[in-house]
């Protein structure tokens, strides 16, 4: 197998990948797939739902940044969480300066943690707490090759995720995400990928006590195959296990980064976050070379995203036997 070289590049066609996504899917959020059907989004556009200039990414990637910086800087949750709180309270690594998105989960939980509460058990923990405010985050961390042992990677998801997420269904539902990314990072076909990425979780989860009933959830993803389900039945809400196939169905699906970020679109309700995720592995996957110019060159602050990417890849360099697929 061919591996990848790890380089400055390849933690900016992540980060490039996420806020292209977004700041494509922003001005489409909450349409319907019906109304989207009849007039779907064909290229890059802007105002609309949120009211912002085209190349605004949201709070999907403005988070993201959040964590690459935190891990940039040696990756302390405490800090993590003082700087989600610093984005909703002073829009810190917002696209113009202002939040004009944020989920129900994440408000309550930097809310929590403004008034007091430990930031890793800010997150809600019931049922019902499973929307995709922390897989819509997550992606970097496939970046770093200390988190390629999946013990370690399971437990510092559980802490960066429980900041917002707490259930271990959004747990679950990143450490897939970021397996499949890691897998993309040795160079394999997107398909082999996906079944590397199979393999690994379902050993993991063969040597760990989990409830039966959340790891059901993911037989979609996990023993059938997600690639071949019908659009009907792949689901584009909030809802962390709907974003989550949505993304591997978009990307498995297309051979373009355009083609997959505007079939996540397209599918309608929750499209910046959809469009993010999917932008993560196909940022990594075609390259940065591959996001249509128009698009790239219209996103906001992507001079400060080139910076982050080049701090981080110091800091990820210089980790003693840090050996990246
Ligand atoms: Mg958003």
């Amino acid at each position: 197998m061919k591996q990848k070289k790890f380089t400055e590049k390849t933690i900016s066609d992540l980060l490039l990948g996420i806020a292209v996504g977004d700041a494509m899917g922003v001005p489409f959020e909450f349409l319907t797939r019906e109304a989207l059907d009849q007039q779907p989004v064909q290229d890059i556009t802007g105002w609309a739902m949120h009211e912002q200039p085209p190349g605004t990414y949201s709070d999907d990637t403005a988070l993201t940044l959040c964590l690459a910086e935190s891990m940039a800087e040696g990756l302390d949750i405490e800090e993590l969480g003082k700087k989600m709180c610093d984005w909703f309270r002073k829009g810190y690594w917002s696209a113009h300066g202002e939040v004009f998105d944020i989920g129900i989960g994440t408000r309550i939980a930097l809310q929590k943690i403004l008034s007091g509460s430990p930031t890793v058990m800010a997150g809600g923990d019931k049922d019902m707490d499973n929307g995709n405010g922390s897989l819509m985050r997550i992606a970097p961390l496939a970046l770093d090759s200390r988190y390629r042992e999946p013990q370690t990677l399971w437990n510092t998801i559980e802490a960066v995720s429980s900041i917002t997420h707490r259930h271990v269904r959004s747990h679950i539902a990143c450490f897939i995400w970021v397996i499949y990314l890691q897998e993309l990072l040795k160079g394999d076909d997107k398909r082999k990928a996906y079944e590397n990425m199979r393999i690994q979780v379902n050993l993991f989860f063969d040597q760990h006590t989990l409830p039966v009933r959340e790891r059901e959830l993911f037989d979609r993803l996990l023993v059938h195959d997600i690639q071949q389900i019908d659009r009907s039945v792949i689901n584009s809400g909030g809802y962390v296990l709907d974003t989550l196939e949505a993304a591997f169905w978009c990307f498995l699906n297309t051979q373009q980064y355009d083609a997959a970020i505007l079939l996540g679109i397209n599918l309608g309700r929750d499209t910046d976050t959809t469009a993010a995720v999917i932008g993560a592995a196909a940022g990594l996957y075609y390259g940065m070379e591959n996001i249509p110019a128009h698009w790239s060159e219209a996103l906001a602050r992507r001079d400060d995203i080139e910076a982050l990417s080049e701090k981080l890849f110091h800091t990820l360099s210089s980790h003693s036997q840090q050996t990246h697929p």
